[in-house]
């Protein structure tokens, strides 16, 4: 499983999205190693319709293509899936949005257990809007696995923060 990758891959997703202000470009895929293709679904922040978020994206968009609603997409999903996304998964949003952690923690297989039971992401998600991230520490209570893959770092920031406006030196 080359970590490195998919995570190249979601960063390529991520700059797709459509620089804002408000937002990080952040880039996910969800991948079976041992499924044909492999990459399952890809997503970037406001790719679909509405304030959506790269993971959520994902889920939109495999959800529709096995005509199911996002909340049954977990029983469908492989045994060895994997999210990758160049950031964090959000622990907090404005009221009215559910958090990428919570839409993970939603997809349940239906024995109750977790669908989705590896997270490999390339940066935490910068302070700047919501605070310290307790995403991680919820998922990993969940019993699902949150992985750091170092080596992309600046580039993901870089693309995350396009429509931040420049720092003046
Ligand atoms: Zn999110």
């Amino acid at each position: 499983m080359d970590h490195h990758h998919y995570l190249r891959l979601a960063l390529t997703e991520a700059q797709k999205s459509p620089p804002k202000p408000t937002n990080f470009c952040v880039g996910a895929l969800l991948v079976s190693p041992t499924s044909n293709p492999a990459i399952l679904a890809t997503g970037y922040t406001l790719e679909c319709p509405g304030n959506t978020h790269a993971e959520q994206s994902c889920f939109i968009k495999l959800a529709a293509s096995h005509g199911v609603a996002e909340e049954k997409l977990g029983p469908l999903l492989p045994e060895d899936v994997v999210l990758y996304t160049t950031m964090e998964p959000c622990n907090q949003r404005s009221p009215g949005n559910m958090t990428c952690v919570e839409r993970i923690l939603g997809l349940r297989r239906d024995d109750g257990t977790q669908a989705v039971k590896t997270v490999v992401c390339g940066v935490h998600e910068p302070e700047k809007f919501v605070g310290e991230n307790q995403g991680r520490k919820r998922l990993a209570d969940a019993g699902i696995e949150v992985m750091h893959v170092d080596g992309l770092e600046e580039q993901i920031l870089a693309v995350a923060t396009t429509g931040h406006g420049k720092n003046v030196a």
